[in-house]
């Protein structure tokens, strides 16, 4: 590093804790009023407040009326993006904070609150840099709605989130967090190629010929043929995919009949299935449909299978990645920068950012010394506010590097 870069570097540090009260304050506030995907109107007021009060542009009212983009001008031609996702989940919290949820049945579950605070303090600490020195990029701030399955992500990048439509330069780097309850407090990761899984859903209609139950044999048996449908669909997995791929086929839901002495004329499977490539991805499609049909039809019964497409893989890109890891390390100490050993099978729709910008979707430990974390979407998860400054000072050095 140059004297100037260590110069940034103490400054931003500096920055960061004089803001960090503020932010805890401002995380433990919005974990008490969590909102779902496309309701954040009171969250997306909170960050409006915030990155007006520290003189940041902006735009709302994006992806259907929660979605802001803020930003900050630089020296050159292509922007730096950070992301932030808002939403909660409807779950009921049992965590007995004294921040807890104050509406019923919504949650802040899997720390988005935590994330929505950080990328306020990013903006914060950047702004009073740049009213110091300027800044060596433009940086783009997206704070997306609806990350918990209602693919807010897209909708800001379809929306020019990326593009320089509504500020700056596009957009040609890419940097979103998450919190990692297996990381210990302190530590980041990152990996290279794919990090999350594609995330879809299925359907399977099965239909067949109704009876009395007692007279099986006139009918064409509807969750006889179900059942062997949900058996057959594991030997995809299990003999279709490469053994060091990873994929995943879960049927969660099993529908049919209503009395206890009518064979029902159909029945209905739903479920996800999920793939780390697109290779993949449209394998267990291809399977998933000729086994529903296939074993349909040695039944007697019919079936259409389809599949409904949501988040694709969320691929880190090999020069953001090293990137990431370079600054981590400049930041954080060598020990403490690790490398996530394998591809997590959730969805991310930070994987929509991919295919405009060379993007890295790191790991922000939250695990406390002797206590660990609760799981993600679990009643009892709080994001750990002393994760927070690793968070900001961060994004902050990732957008300066
Ligand atoms: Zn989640
Ligand atoms: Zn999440």
């Amino acid at each position: 590093m140059t004297a100037h870069d260590t110069a940034t570097a103490a400054r931003v540090r500096a920055l960061v804790a004089e803001e960090l009260p503020r932010l805890v304050g401002i995380r433990r506030d919005l974990h008490m009023h969590p909102e779902i995907g496309y309701e954040e109107y009171r969250t997306s007021q909170v960050v409006v407040r915030e990155l007006s009060d520290a003189g940041v542009a902006y735009a709302a009212g994006l992806a259907g009326g929660t979605g802001v983009l803020a930003h900050l001008p630089g020296e050159g031609a292509r922007a730096v993006a950070l992301r932030a996702d808002m939403d909660a989940l409807p779950i009921v919290e049992r965590s007995g904070r004294e921040w807890a949820s104050r509406t019923p049945g919504r949650m802040h579950a899997c720390g988005h609150d935590g994330h929505t605070a950080i990328l306020i303090g990013t903006a914060r600490v950047l702004a009073r840099l740049a009213a110091e020195r300027t800044l060596p990029h433009p940086i783009t701030l997206v704070f997306q709605p609806a990350e918990e399955g209602g693919g807010g992500g897209k909708r800001m990048v379809d929306e020019g989130a990326l593009d320089g439509r509504h500020f700056g330069p596009p957009v040609d780097r890419a940097f979103a967090l998450h919190g990692w309850p297996d990381l210990p407090l302190g530590e980041v990761g990152t990996r290279r190629g794919a990090m999350m899984a594609a995330s879809d859903r299925f359907e399977v209609h099965v239909s067949g010929t109704g009876a009395h139950a007692a007279w099986p044999h006139r009918s064409a048996d509807p969750v006889v043929c179900a059942a062997a449908i949900v058996t057959a669909l594991q030997s995809i997995v299990a003999r279709n995919v490469d053994p060091l791929d990873a994929a995943v086929v879960s049927v969660t839901v099993m529908q049919a009949g209503e009395a206890m002495n009518v064979i029902p004329d159909r029945a209905l499977l739903r479920g996800t299935y999920r793939s780390l490539s697109e290779e993949t991805r449209s394998m267990l499609e291809r399977r998933m449909t000729e086994v529903a049909e296939g074993v349909a039809r040695a039944h007697g019964c019919t079936a259409r299978c389809e599949c409904i497409r949501g988040y694709p893989v969320t691929v880190n890109d090999d020069g953001a990645v090293a990137q990431f890891e370079q600054v981590a390390r400049a930041t954080l100490g060598d020990a403490r920068v690790r490398t996530i050993a394998a591809p997590v099978m959730g969805g991310e729709d930070f994987a929509f950012f991919g295919p405009h910008a060379s993007a890295c979707y790191w790991a922000l430990g939250l695990a406390r010394p002797g206590i660990g974390c609760p799981a993600l979407h679990a009643p009892d998860f709080d994001f750990a506010d002393e994760a927070l400054p690793t968070g900001v000072e961060l994004m902050c050095r990732l957008a300066l590097a």
